[in-house]
């Protein structure tokens, strides 16, 4: 059926990437068969989700949204993906998504832009805009997406979805390609809080593959979601997170939704956090400096495509020249940005400074959680925009991220939830929830009392 689904509506939303329909179908029947034999199915059996094209799949095409991937199929499962088929989960296909994640709309995939399911002529949000985008259409009950800054976020709240950023180091990072290695977390997509906490148990926990990967249980996701009980719970909003430069469409729905966890019994403060504020520049300086570094390997001797291979070429040339055909211009400017920022007599001065702000950013957290227990905040200023509006603005187009960035620098957990319509636009607003690392099941508890 969803892949019915997709074959009717992919064409106008262009979630998808790669439909693995044979794939998908295969696994379909081998968990028909195991039923049959009456054998032991996993928590999950048979149902179907979209897999955010930056996370290997063996023998499927995966692109990071790069023509510089163009036809390179991974010779192994990312850990996340391995969990996924363990679970019984059928992978329909691969989402389309901001080259190397780099973005907010999906305009800088290498292979045009997803559109907005409640508006085909708006962005989706990004980088994941496809995972997000395929579950708004019905294309698929589940996705997963990557949250570097806000990643899984962002096109959360602009789709109507809940979008799960879990904490770094909670759900591995094995068999995810790099955009910023001290960032990028692997979560759940969906579309209800159960449904995401479900999946999110099936891809967490420790992996030896990760080196950063946390060797604690997984937080009780699932439980928190079926109670969703959030008498008692000291929720604080931040006060840094809201006022000029927000739509009043999305402020209105925000503060509807803290009045409703007051009447449910929460207690609502509001809280400072002042480091915030230089959250987004300290991120634009720490990822393009850790992305730099990470594409390096693209080298045009390993993956997909290889430019100039004609035997006059040196190597060299043959790099440059792939690099030039293979790489779009966002990536290109983040790989100049942070080569930049850390290269010597500069380092201490960008690179340095930004550590430095980044703990900053740790402290105001582990300041408000002496006072609450989770905070809260709008998911992004504004709803979705047009496409085009925002593609040749960078800065504008980074603004975007002003809320969920914080996080990432902290590596706490965070979640994008639905919270009701802007009336300017009629578009979705997201609830954003923030928690303490290895608290992720308090997203969910917010989550299911909006609900
Ligand atoms: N908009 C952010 C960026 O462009 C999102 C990154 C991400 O979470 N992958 O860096």
């Amino acid at each position: 059926a969803h892949l019915d689904r997709i074959a009717a509506v992919d064409d106008s939303v262009r979630a998808f990437l790669h439909v693995d329909s044979e794939g998908a179908l295969a696994q379909a029947a081998a968990i028909d068969a195991k039923r049959a034999a009456g054998e032991k199915l996993g928590p999950l059996a048979g149902v179907p989700l979209a897999l955010k094209d930056v996370l290997t799949q063996e023998g499927v095409p995966t692109t990071a949204g790069s023509k510089i991937l163009e036809g390179w199929k991974p010779p192994y499962d990312a850990t996340v993906v391995k969990r996924l088929k363990a679970a019984g989960i059928v992978i329909l296909g691969k989402t389309n998504m901001d080259e190397f994640a780099m973005g907010s709309s999906t305009e800088n995939s290498a292979y045009g832009t997803t559109h907005n399911p409640w508006d085909l002529n708006r962005i989706p949000g990004g980088s994941g805009g496809g995972s997000s985008a395929a579950l708004a259409a019905y294309e698929a009950p589940l996705a997963i997406g990557t949250d570097t800054g806000g990643s899984i976020r962002q096109p959360g709240a602009f789709t109507g979805t809940v979008g799960v950023k879990p904490t770094y180091g909670g759900t591995s990072r094995y068999g995810l390609i790099a955009l910023a290695s001290s960032l990028d977390t692997p979560g759940p997509c969906a579309r209800t809080t159960l449904d995401a906490a479900l999946l999110h148990e099936a891809i967490a926990g420790y992996d030896p593959m990760d080196s950063t990967s946390i060797n604690q249980p997984v937080p009780a996701v699932v439980e928190a979601a079926r109670r969703g009980d959030v008498t008692g719970l000291r929720v604080g909003v931040v006060k840094e997170l809201g006022g000029e430069g927000y739509q009043p469409g999305v402020e209105a729905r925000f503060h509807e939704a803290v009045e409703l966890l007051t009447k449910l019994g929460a207690e609502v403060v509001e809280v400072s956090c002042p480091h915030f504020q230089y959250a987004l520049p300290a991120y634009y300086l720490i990822l393009p400096s850790e992305a730099s570094s990470n594409l390096a390997k693209f080298d045009a001797m390993r993956y997909g495509l290889r430019v100039g291979d004609d035997g006059i070429n040196s190597a060299e040339k043959v790099m440059n020249l792939t690099r030039e055909a293979g790489f779009g211009d966002e990536v290109k400017r983040r790989i100049m940005l942070g080569t930049h920022a850390l290269s010597s007599g500069y380092y201490d001065a960008y690179y340095g400074q930004a550590q430095k702000v980044r703990t900053l950013i740790q402290r105001d957290f582990a300041n408000a959680y002496e006072q609450v227990d989770v905070l809260v905040s709008p998911a992004t200023p504004t709803t979705a925009f047009p496409i085009g509006d925002r593609a040749d603005d960078p800065i504008a187009m980074y603004k975007n991220d002003l809320c969920t960035i914080p996080v990432n620098l902290a590596g706490n957990a965070a979640a994008s939830f639905p919270c009701g319509l802007a009336d300017e636009d009629n578009l979705p607003v997201g609830f954003h929830v923030m928690a303490p690392v290895m608290r992720d099941e308090l997203l969910y508890t917010v989550g299911a009392a909006l609900e």
